[in-house]
């Protein structure tokens, strides 16, 4: 489950920042996940909660926004979203695509006390 993983390190992150920001306890945690990322939402609350259980974390509200995969032709530059990696450009039928987002897994922001 990589969800878990992944958990963990934005927890970590949180928590190394939560004195720079002179925080004792987060209430919300605001996520930005590329489609690429394949991350099953359930896993990620579920996740979530097991690793903040006692601490600063612990019933923080986890929002995931999900980022759709872009990309964009090498040939004509045109930009749209990817919905099979069998897609070729809708415009000029080209094979070479370059993803351009989607890739995203970042902390947005988070809130605390
Ligand atoms: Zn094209």
């Amino acid at each position: 489950m990589h969800e878990l993983s992944i958990i963990e390190s934005i927890v970590d992150i949180v928590l190394e920042e939560m004195p720079k920001h002179n925080l004792t306890k987060v209430t919300k945690v605001s996520l930005r996940i590329g489609d690429m990322r394949q991350v099953v939402p359930d896993a990620m609350q579920f996740g979530f909660e097991v690793v903040t259980k006692n601490t600063p974390l612990e019933d923080a509200e986890l929002l995931i926004e999900h980022i759709p995969i872009t990309g964009q032709c090498e040939k004509c530059k045109h930009e749209f979203l990817v919905k099979s990696w069998l897609d070729n450009c809708p415009r000029c039928e080209h094979p070479n695509i370059q993803i351009i987002a989607g890739k995203e897994l970042e902390i947005a922001e988070f809130e605390g006390t």
